[in-house]
């Protein structure tokens, strides 16, 4: 019931990441977003992960293989290093992080730092730049 959001904010879950996934309100923040996909990839939300991604960067075709590999791994939490613009009244926004997981026995990580922006005026994953470990 009050089972904590798995994007690491101490928020309960429906007061964080699900009622974005679920379309109920939109992100007002990239960090938001960013937080909603996180919880996306621990629960290998295939549709969201598509939904909340720009569209001429979408790779439709990779949704099984997304969706395979976030089933595949156990999701250990995220880690929010820095965010630029990406606020209620911006356009465009960046957000840091590490995502971090296990994998193979091991613990791994994404360290990214990945650009947002608004299409139809919601908040949208465009790309990322990884960080070597
Ligand atoms: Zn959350």
């Amino acid at each position: 019931m009050n089972k904590l959001c798995p994007c690491g904010s101490n928020l309960p879950y429906f007061e964080c990441c699900e009622p974005v996934i679920s379309s109920k309100r939109e992100a007002a923040t990239c960090e938001e977003l960013m937080r909603s996909r996180y919880t996306a990839f621990t629960t290998a939300n295939g549709d969201y992960l598509m939904l909340s991604h720009y569209s001429e960067t979408r790779k439709a075709k990779e949704i099984g293989r997304i969706k395979k590999w976030a089933e595949s791994v156990q999701w250990m939490g995220l880690v929010i290093l820095n965010t630029q613009n990406g606020e209620v009244t911006d356009e465009t926004g960046f957000v840091e992080f590490r995502a971090l997981f296990m994998e193979g026995g091991e613990m791994q990580q994404i360290h990214e730092k990945s650009l947002f922006k608004r299409e139809n005026g919601k908040w949208v994953y465009v790309s990322g730049i990884h960080f070597p470990e």
